[in-house]
């Protein structure tokens, strides 16, 4: 389906509003056909992890899941003890959004969070953090850190941030995850390789999100620091997360990461927030906030015009961050029709 067979699309929510690409639809049907091994054991599977350490460039180990909640929490359990600190952003998903999930699968880990501004901690702070209390046995104990690229307010680290993340937690002598829900929107928008931005800045395991971007429902653990993936195989069959028929998840993936179909649904959904923002910034009363270089825009709209789109029957949150403060996430499935619509509806209330 074009963009010009249906009407444009009214959701801003987030980017799993959106549906998924033909490419992976096709790749499940396909799977579907014939025997194939259970548990990993199948070709599908093993396609996924030449193409990945094709893509970062080194050998790598895999483990998928369905969920980035799973490939969160579930990789952090094998980078700290129970009595483990995983320093995090007051802002991330680990803290806000999984339920506890980082303390269920690590026992009892403690999340402790670094401030930084736009949702990206400040490795001076995290260093300061990391070496509080170390070796007090009533102290719970540095044990890893876990960034989010892109963030969860549409901020991306660039090379230089990662590193310097990467220096305090081998000052502190920690390891670093990377939350990578949206890694694919982050990777567009910086000019590096996939390999730069993980473990050649020092990034030892990835949550490579999916999800978000175009397939139906698959995440990747991609292990960098290769000592991780015995403990990790037992601790995702001991979490229900080791699917029998994993060819399904793996054929998601396979063709999520074929002919660039990952990167080519993150630059839409990239181009459709940047074509967003600079159409919100021309109007009166509009602030953008922050700069937004991935697929999520903050800004602060006049109340007037909060409610003449909601009433339009648009969709995105607001007045949760403060007043009159609005997200709008963009998909690999907004269209460039889809924005104007907005941004027709929004200029007609700024006249
Ligand atoms: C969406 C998201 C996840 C994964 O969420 P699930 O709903 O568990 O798939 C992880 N991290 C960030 C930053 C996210 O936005």
């Amino acid at each position: 389906m074009t963009s010009s067979d249906r009407a444009p699309a009214l959701g801003f929510t987030s980017d799993n509003i959106a549906g998924a690409s033909p490419e992976v639809i096709e790749a499940l049907v396909a799977a579907s056909v014939g025997q194939a091994d259970p548990y990993g054991a199948d070709p599908y599977t093993a396609s996924v992890e030449r193409r990945l350490s094709d893509i970062f460039e080194r050998e790598v180990d895999v483990l998928l899941v369905p969920t980035g909640t799973a490939a969160n929490a579930l990789c952090l359990s094998a980078m700290t003890p129970p009595w483990g600190n995983i320093y995090c952003h007051a802002s991330s998903h680990i803290n806000n959004d999984e339920c506890g999930a980082p303390a269920f699968y690590t026992n009892g880990a403690k999340l402790v969070t670094v401030d930084g501004s736009a949702a990206k901690m400040d490795p001076a702070k995290l260093l300061e953090a990391a070496r509080s209390k170390v070796g007090d046995v009533h102290s719970t104990q540095p044990a890893c850190a876990s960034i989010t690229q892109a963030t969860e307010e549409g901020s991306v680290y660039t090379l230089a941030e990662i590193e310097a993340i990467s220096d305090a937690c081998k000052a502190a002598n920690i390891r670093l995850h990377m939350d990578g829900s949206r890694f694919a929107n982050a990777l567009v928008s910086q000019d590096c390789t996939p390999a730069e931005m993980t473990w050649k800045a020092g990034v030892h395991a990835l949550s490579l999100g999916a999800t978000k971007n175009g397939v139906l429902a698959a995440e990747a653990i991609v292990l960098f620091d290769r000592t991780l993936a015995t403990e990790l195989a037992f601790r995702r069959k001991r979490a229900g997360h080791l699917f029998s028929k994993m060819r399904f998840l793996a054929a998601q993936i396979d063709a999520y990461l074929s002919n660039d179909l990952w990167l080519r649904n993150a630059r839409q959904a990239n181009a459709a927030a940047s074509r967003l923002t600079q159409g919100l910034a021309e109007l009166d009363g509009v602030e953008i906030m922050g700069a937004p270089t991935a697929n999520i825009v903050f800004c602060r709209l006049p109340e007037p015009m909060i409610k003449a789109l909601l009433d339009a029957g648009f969709r995105f949150y607001h007045d949760r961050w403060g007043a009159g403060v609005v997200r709008f996430v963009t998909a690999f499935s907004t269209t460039f029709e889809d924005v104007d619509h907005l941004l027709k509806r929004a200029r007609a209330v700024s006249q």
